[in-house]
């Protein structure tokens, strides 16, 4: 029998629950092919993706140009490791710099690893420019907050199925209320900040939007006390909230550069999921000269971070994201989605709100956080061939790709409406 043999959802099911660790708990569903806003399982079902892989595959399932870039780059180098250099880094490294408006990047593979590395880059930082005595920095982080799942960023967790016996933790990072400047105000007075770590929009948490003028005035308070304002764009970014980064203000990024008025710039800007278009593991960490010169040879790095594959799959991704014009699209259907939502929210009982920006969006369902409500919309949504995950007990993200037309859309709308008005009346 070939490994790679057909198999059915029962069978690939229970191979995952017998041979492989279980710390995830997917809805039942095994795909086996993806194509744009489309995917299908082994059964030949097809789905919209309502989920885009956290947001990772804004730019639709095998993108062919991404595709193209990865085959044509895969037969000729994919890995050199940084002891020698190579005739792509250099490239990737000039683009992405000058479509995010940083004067550098680093390198690296996952979210985590960016999160990881913007720590280690605000500490470094903290001890040589601003000064703060050795071991003392501290670096202030979000209540509910995700950025990824090693020691040190679960030691900024407080969701307890991240960190329970996972101790002990990494010292020097403080979490405060997210959405409040007094908090941040407040622990800002101690001189031994060196950052603030932020997710413009907490996607993980339930889609949660700061309130207007949130970043802003957070970036303003960084700035008067000579602290590192790090904004965590992993999920939020690459178009997903209608610009191309959540950060940015009206300036339409992907047609002109970032070259408009940018609502905040972060320091240090940190990139993952999307850059690649859910093709390979790619992330950065972006911040100007000043600041990134702090890291010298020696001091950071990773095997694969800026490989060739993943230098000519980013710039192919990036360049879908300005082609098919993804951050207008994003914002246009997000307003439509909404709009959408809140006329179910007046027929139905079941769904209470709706929130988000462009297509990053999410109901939350009149039902305790820890009921099992969401889930089984969910798996309803799936009967009728849309896929979605809660994010808590009550609380539904929808996130397609942002290559999804209107006509899609609506489509995808009717689906939810009638999956909802059902679900409601069977459980009234
Ligand atoms: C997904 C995510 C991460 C972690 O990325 P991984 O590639 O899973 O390590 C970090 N921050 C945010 C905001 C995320 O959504």
């Amino acid at each position: 029998m070939s490994v790679l043999e057909k198999i059915g959802s029962k069978e690939a099911m229970a191979l995952e629950e017998k041979f492989g660790a279980q710390n995830y708990h997917p809805l039942p569903v095994v795909l086996s092919r993806g194509e744009g806003v489309f995917v299908w399982d082994v059964e030949g079902n097809k789905y919209y993706d309502f989920l885009s892989a956290y947001s990772a595959v804004n730019q639709g399932h095998c993108h062919p140009k991404i595709i193209g870039a990865l085959k044509n780059q895969a037969e000729k180098l994919t890995l050199t490791s940084r002891a020698f250099y190579n005739d792509i880094l250099g490239i990737y490294e000039k683009y992405m710099t000058s479509y995010f408006g940083f004067d550098k990047v680093l390198p690296m593979n996952t979210g985590a690893e960016a999160v990881e590395t913007a720590m280690k880059l605000a500490r470094k930082w903290g001890y040589e420019k601003k000064g703060i005595p050795s071991n003392k920095a501290r670096i202030i982080v979000c209540q509910n907050n995700f950025h990824g799942r090693t020691i040190s960023i679960i030691s900024a967790s407080n969701d307890p199925s991240a960190t329970e016996n996972f101790g002990p933790f990494t010292p020097g990072i403080t979490s405060i209320r997210y959405n409040d400047l007094d908090a941040l105000r407040e622990v800002l007075e101690d001189n031994n900040v060196a950052a603030f770590l932020v997710e413009p929009i907490q996607g993980e948490a339930g889609v949660y939007v700061p309130d207007e003028g949130y970043l802003e005035q957070a970036y303003a308070l960084c700035k008067s006390r000579d602290v590192l304002f790090m904004a965590d764009e992993v999920q939020t970014g690459i178009a997903r909230t209608g610009r191309l980064l959540a950060t940015c203000g009206n300036c339409s990024c992907p047609e002109k550069n970032c070259s408009g008025t940018p609502r905040v710039k972060p320091d240090v800007l940190i990139l993952g999921k999307a850059i690649s278009g859910g093709v390979f593991p790619v992330s950065a960490v972006l911040a100007n000269a000043d600041i990134m010169d702090v890291i010298r040879p020696g001091n950071h790095g990773s095997t694969f971070g800026g490989n060739p594959l993943a230098c000519a799959v980013a710039m192919a991704a990036l360049e879908v994201v300005k082609e098919e014009r993804l951050a207008e699209n994003a914002h246009y259907l997000g307003e439509i989605f909404r709009k959408e939502m809140s006329q179910l929210i007046k027929d139905s009982t079941l769904v209470r709100l709706v929130r988000g920006k462009g297509l990053l969006n999410a109901i939350v369902i009149n039902d305790e956080e820890e009921s099992s409500t969401a889930w089984d919309i969910c798996m309803a949504l799936k009967e009728n061939g849309l896929l979605a995950k809660p994010t808590h007990g009550n609380i539904i993200r929808f996130a397609p790709p942002l290559i999804m037309t209107e006509e899609q859309l609506l489509d995808c709308v009717g689906l939810i409406r009638k999956t909802i008005l059902e679900f409601e009346r069977e459980n009234a």
